[in-house]
């Protein structure tokens, strides 16, 4: 039971003292996610200013203050709550003789690091869109997936507006995923996830950008804003476009929608007028049906 809770603390107060660290540019910065997230966040803000696609929308838009906390919130605070736990069920999982190299389908480690990130890239983004078809799909999951789709109003900080809950849901796929490749995540792996967010960042935010022909393959701010449509088209009624950093799990699996490009969408979902819209409402919602 000791070695339990001095694994516990030691991951918790490890993670307070790494958040700290960052916050105060006592970490390199190629992995400081405090002010990477900033970074980026203000890079995307500035050109939502410039390159505006829904010109009447503020720069403020509702809400903005409540995605800027869930910014924080989701990537901060919860990992600091959280990491006493999963440190936990790992050393569970290894006393059972299962660790993540026992998967292992491809060995990737002597790969060129391009190659490398690029499968690793691929494969945490199709666990994680297969995650949120899931979300759609089974009613208890999409009772908590809604707080993503209340945003009324589409801006950048929307991408990262979603209950706690779905920190959970969306981690036994991804450690599956690292497993697969038996276990190894890249030391560069920071680059894949900057990317990451820069593409979420970009598909929520209120700029106009298809890729061209690249959006076969790559996820954007047209095809994700009709993922957030209020009223969704006939015979569609549990989503579309379920993409997160790719597009194209979406055409292949047919699930694809973008009839026309002009963002003047109604978002949300139907029910959402007897739905919490603050942080604390929202932050317990989705443990009872209805
Ligand atoms: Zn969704
Ligand atoms: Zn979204």
């Amino acid at each position: 039971m000791e070695k339990y809770l001095n694994t516990f603390t030691e991951a918790f107060i490890g993670t307070i003292n790494w958040t700290l660290d960052s916050i105060l540019f006592n970490v390199p910065w190629h992995k400081n996610y405090f002010w990477g997230l900033i970074v980026i966040s203000l890079v995307v803000w500035v050109l939502e200013m410039i390159f505006p696609w829904r010109k009447d929308q503020s720069f403020i838009r509702k809400d903005f203050w409540l995605d800027g906390f869930y910014m924080f919130f989701n990537f901060f605070i919860f990992a600091i709550v959280i990491s006493g736990f999963y440190n936990v069920l790992g050393v569970l999982f290894s006393e059972i003789g299962i660790s993540n190299k026992s998967l292992a389908l491809i060995d990737i480690s002597h790969w060129e690091l391009w190659q490398q990130l690029l499968v690793f890239f691929i494969i945490l983004d199709f666990v994680q869109w297969l995650t949120h078809v899931l979300l759609h799909k089974f009613e208890f999951l999409w009772r908590f997936h809604k707080v993503h789709h209340s945003v009324k109003e589409m801006g950048f900080a929307a991408h990262l507006r979603y209950h706690w809950m779905e920190n959970i849901f969306y981690k036994p796929l991804k450690t599956f995923g690292v497993m697969l490749i038996g276990g190894f995540e890249p030391e560069q792996a920071y680059i894949v996830h900057f990317i990451a967010i820069s593409i979420g960042h970009l598909n929520h935010s209120n700029i106009k950008i298809t890729w061209g022909p690249f959006k076969y393959i790559l996820n954007n701010s047209v095809m994700h804003l009709y993922h957030h449509i209020k009223a969704l088209p006939e015979g569609r009624s549990q989503g579309i476009n379920y993409g997160i950093s790719l597009s194209i799990w979406d055409y292949i699996f047919k699930t694809n929608y973008v009839p026309e490009e002009s963002g003047t969408l109604e978002l949300g979902f139907p029910d959402e007028e007897s739905f919490p819209k603050g942080f604390i409402g929202q932050f317990f919602t989705g443990f009872r049906s209805k």
